[in-house]
């Protein structure tokens, strides 16, 4: 429990986690704490929900665009900033209860049905085409954000990670979606070494639409975002929800139920054993040790 107990005083570097900005009929949604490589606390990701909802709600959005300010797009969910605020109380989008309070393994059961896996189902399933925008780091719930998008434009210095079994012993982020964006021996690889997949190589096994030299990488979207403006809007959603669908056929959802309960299992067994639900991985921990296995590597 010492998610919920430890509990320490929350403090935002920010009141605007995430800017919105439209420009010809195209929503940017923009992750912004860049001084912590937009890592997500629930802050933001409320932040990005009320973003979406607001592109949703405007009839002059007919594209949308997700990435982060700064040198990388997202270094994950918020695992050790002054801002993390997982004992902090939000109203919920989905209905579920607050997590604030719950005892034991209930505590992160409920906080992320809510904030990881129903956020991102949500979120894949906007009626409105999404594009991720990525460059740098799209690290563990990084990739997540990537990947609820329709359409990944990567620049050449993008890498993707989900190093979550390698440094905690559970089996990948949230959004279990690797088994679909990348074929089976490479999803083994990518979690059970938990190594850096650079853009190209991803763009290799269709994870990511397009790769593009930094500089280029803000007007690639740009020109793709208004390729999707310029089409039918029902037709796309359509479109959109027939892809989706197709992998609801190859049991999409019911994977991700099935490990969203083994991720939570190995949660509790940290919890046990070390008395941290993360098995004592802090951001800074875990950026050491990112560090010296890509030496190594
Ligand atoms: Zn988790």
């Amino acid at each position: 429990m010492a998610d919920a107990s430890a509990a320490p005083e929350v403090r935002y570097e920010t009141d605007e986690p995430v800017t919105y900005n439209v420009v010809d009929n195209v929503a940017w949604v923009m992750m912004n704490r860049v001084q912590y490589n937009n890592a997500q606390n629930s802050q933001m990701t409320y932040a990005i929900d009320a973003a979406f909802k607001r592109a949703v709600d405007d009839e002059n959005v007919r594209a949308i665009v997700l990435g982060g300010e700064g040198k990388h797009f997202s270094a994950g969910h918020d695992i050790g900033t002054p801002g993390r605020d997982v004992s902090k109380s939000f109203d919920r989008v989905h209905l579920l209860p607050d997590h604030v309070g719950k005892k034991g393994a209930e505590f992160l059961y409920t906080r992320e049905q809510e904030v990881y896996l129903g956020m991102c189902r949500r979120w894949r399933d906007m009626p409105k085409p999404t594009i991720a925008m990525v460059q740098g780091a799209c690290i563990a719930g990084g990739l997540m954000l990537a990947w609820v998008c329709d359409l990944i434009v990567a620049s050449d210095d993008a890498f993707f990670q989900d190093p979550v079994a390698k440094m905690m012993g559970i089996p990948g982020v949230e959004y279990f979606a690797h088994g679909y964006e990348l074929p089976t021996r490479v999803a083994k690889e990518f979690l059970l070494l938990g190594e850096r997949m650079p853009a190209d190589r991803a763009y290799n096994f269709g994870m990511v639409n397009k790769v593009v030299p930094r500089e280029e990488l803000r007007e690639a979207v740009t020109a793709m975002a208004a390729k999707l403006a310029a089409q039918q809007q029902l037709g796309l959603w359509l479109t959109k929800q027939a892809v989706n669908h197709v992998d609801e056929l190859r049991g999409k959802r019911a994977a991700m139920d099935a490990v969203f309960h083994m991720h939570h299992f190995a949660h509790a067994q940290n919890d046990l054993t070390t008395g941290h639900s993360l098995g004592g991985v802090t951001g800074k921990s875990a950026a050491a040790s990112n560090k010296s296995s890509e030496k190594d590597g």
